[in-house]
């Protein structure tokens, strides 16, 4: 089967590689053609844009940055409604919001298009070896069609329910994981300061009671001072963004989100919105006056 696939960035690229690896034929495109080299170089084609994509397949899956970009990508000038056969239906494993996904799906019934979210948890290395969880709310025909297709991105496939239950799903797991990270760094500054080296705090909460597995990235990420990303400070900023804006809407109280929010945006304006969103444990390193480092040997 021929699928398209349109945004191929730290998490795109690796779901787009085990489809192809999966057997299917690809056409691609992304703002910038240098981030899908290597899948041109495994036989995938290249389309000049979403509307290209769309008239050379019959399935076409999104994973792009915000929700405004997907719904341009969808309904702008070029965009994938342009080019899409009734009949067509359209993934997107991007963490969007119900709203922006309801607006594409109406303009796209009109069109005999059927659009799902489909957001995905189990970053950059699940992404690789094809463990996401796949969260999917829409027409339950459509995703009974192309389960075995989203198998090969992520071995946990899950049909939510209707149209948006996958993003209230992936909103709901994100705004956990990502109070979790400035929690944790609260927890580790005031071990490490009061005595402990990270490893051994890492090592007797893994087992205990504390144990998360936000925590497990903490060894190669912030004990280790790398921040490269994986997974963006800014794309972290906007899911709790949409956590708190789904809160507001909702008239439900989100008195620590709206925290963590701010944590997030604080360090957006450092300039790490580029760096992994582990990057915000920082501003606590800082207001406490320690590191959670590993001490090199000796
Ligand atoms: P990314 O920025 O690395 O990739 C997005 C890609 O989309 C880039 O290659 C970019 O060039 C392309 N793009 C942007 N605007 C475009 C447009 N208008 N037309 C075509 N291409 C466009 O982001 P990512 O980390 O791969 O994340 C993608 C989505 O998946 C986001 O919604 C993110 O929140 C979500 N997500 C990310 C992770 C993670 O660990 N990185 C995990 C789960 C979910």
């Amino acid at each position: 089967m021929r699928i398209g696939f349109i945004g191929v960035g730290f998490m795109g690229r690796h779901m787009a590689r085990n489809l192809l690896n999966g057997g299917h034929e690809l056409t691609l495109f992304d703002i910038r053609k240098g981030s899908a080299e290597e899948l041109l170089a495994m036989g995938a084609q290249w389309a000049d844009s979403p509307r290209a994509v769309a008239e050379a397949c019959g399935v076409v899956f999104t994973s792009l940055p915000r929700p405004q970009d997907v719904e341009e990508v969808a309904t702008g000038e070029g965009g994938i409604l342009s080019g899409a056969a009734p009949g067509s239906v359209v993934f997107d494993l991007s963490t969007t919001d119900p709203e922006t996904i309801s607006r594409i799906a109406a303009q796209a019934e009109a069109r005999g298009v059927s659009v799902l979210d489909a957001p995905v948890s189990g970053g950059t290395v699940g992404a690789e070896d094809g463990t996401l969880c796949i969260m999917v709310g829409g027409d339950r025909e459509a995703y009974d069609r192309y389960e075995s297709t989203l198998a090969l991105i992520g071995n946990q496939v899950m049909y939510c329910g209707p149209l948006g239950s996958g993003a209230i799903c992936k909103i709901t797991n994100n705004f956990i994981g990502l109070s979790l990270g400035v929690l944790l760094a609260e927890a580790f500054t005031l071990g490490v300061k009061a005595g402990a080296p990270p490893e051994t705090l890492f090592d007797a909460i893994s087992r205990s009671t504390g144990s998360t597995r936000s925590m497990q990235g903490m060894p190669n990420g912030l004990f280790a001072g790398n921040f490269e990303p994986g997974f963006q400070l800014d794309l972290a900023a906007k899911d709790v963004g949409l956590a708190t804006e789904m809160a507001r809407r909702l008239h439900v109280p989100l008195e620590l989100g709206n925290i963590v929010q701010q944590r997030y945006i604080e360090g957006q304006n450092r300039g790490w919105g580029r760096l992994a969103a582990g990057a915000v444990a920082q501003l606590q390193e800082e207001r406490a006056g320690v590191q959670v480092r590993s001490q090199p040997d000796g």
